[in-house]
C-alpha cells in the first residue's frame, strides 16, 4: 500500500505477561514537537507504564495490574505523513524549531 501502513499497539499485562494487541492502519504518525524528528518519534514509540495510579484491568487474568504499553509499525507504507504537534493543552503555539533528516530508518520502530 502506498499510503496506509499497520501500527500495532501492545498492552503486556506484568501479572500474567498476556499480551493484548490491537492493529491500526494509519497514514498519518502524530508525534509531539521535540527539538527534532527522531526525538519526536523516540517519545512516540517510547514504553508507557500503568502503574499503581492508573492501573490496567487484563482481558485474560482479570487482575487490576501494572502493564507496558507501547506502539509499533508492522507494516511501512511507502510515502507516510509526520504530523507535529505545534500546540500544547491551552492552545499556544509551540514555537521551538525542529531538525528532520533527510533520510529516516524507520526500522527502529517496526517489528513486521
Ligand atoms: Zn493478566
Amino acid at each position: 500500500m502506498i499510503f496506509t501502513g499497520i501500527s500495532r499497539s501492545i498492552v503486556s499485562c506484568q501479572s500474567c505477561q498476556y499480551n493484548s494487541v490491537t492493529f491500526k492502519p494509519f497514514t498519518c504518525i502524530s508525534v509531539t514537537c521535540e527539538s527534532s524528528l527522531k526525538k519526536s518519534l523516540a517519545k512516540h514509540f517510547e514504553v508507557t507504564q500503568f502503574d499503581s495510579e492508573n492501573k490496567y484491568k487484563c482481558e485474560k487474568c482479570y487482575k487490576k495490574t501494572k502493564a507496558k504499553h507501547y506502539v509499533q509499525l508492522c507494516y511501512l507504507p511507502d510515502v507516510v505523513i509526520f504530523h507535529i504537534k505545534r500546540f500544547d493543552l491551552s492552545g499556544k503555539k509551540i514555537r521551538r524549531d525542529l531538525d528532520y533528516p533527510n533520510f529516516i530508518d524507520m526500522s527502529t520502530y517496526s517489528d513486521p
